[in-house]
């Protein structure tokens, strides 16, 4: 399988590393959206959320947390939004799961958003019947 997120978390491709262990290794965006736009990759593979394991899920909020306050620390951004992206339609480009740490600033011209509805009586009855 060639994918560039497995060779550059397990080192095969050198990368900006802020950060490394045993199971994820977190890199700078090449292309990033905000100053400290990083991105948490576990080393193992997984294509995306849905094929993410126990382990590495666990794992991978309580490392978000961390850089979370390593970068709010040291870049002196107001806060940060932790996007993940899964399948082309969600806007995922890169097939191998990865979290997006975004800093955050005054004036920064980062957009991460959508356009709300209101959820009527009918939709939530038909989500609730789906879904609970
Ligand atoms: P996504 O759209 O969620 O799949 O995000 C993929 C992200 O990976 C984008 O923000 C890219 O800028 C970033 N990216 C792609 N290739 C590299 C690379 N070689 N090194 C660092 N970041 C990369
Ligand atoms: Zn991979």
């Amino acid at each position: 399988m060639d994918c560039i997120f497995c060779k550059i978390a397990n080192g095969e491709i050198p990368s900006a590393t802020l950060y490394e262990d045993d199971m994820f290794r977190v890199i700078l965006d090449v292309n990033p959206a905000s100053k400290g736009h990083a991105l948490i990759l576990p080393k193992e593979h997984a294509k995306d959320l849905y094929e993410l394991s126990d382990e590495t899920a666990s794992r991978a909020l309580t490392l978000a947390r961390d850089m979370a306050a390593k970068m709010t620390d040291a870049l002196d951004c107001e806060g940060l939004n932790l996007v993940q992206n899964n399948g082309e339609i969600a806007g995922q480009t890169v097939f191998h799961f990865h979290m997006h740490l975004i800093p955050r600033y005054r004036g920064d011209t980062v957009k991460v958003g959508w356009k709300p509805y209101r959820l009527t009586d009918e939709m939530k009855t038909e989500l609730l019947s789906a879904l609970k």
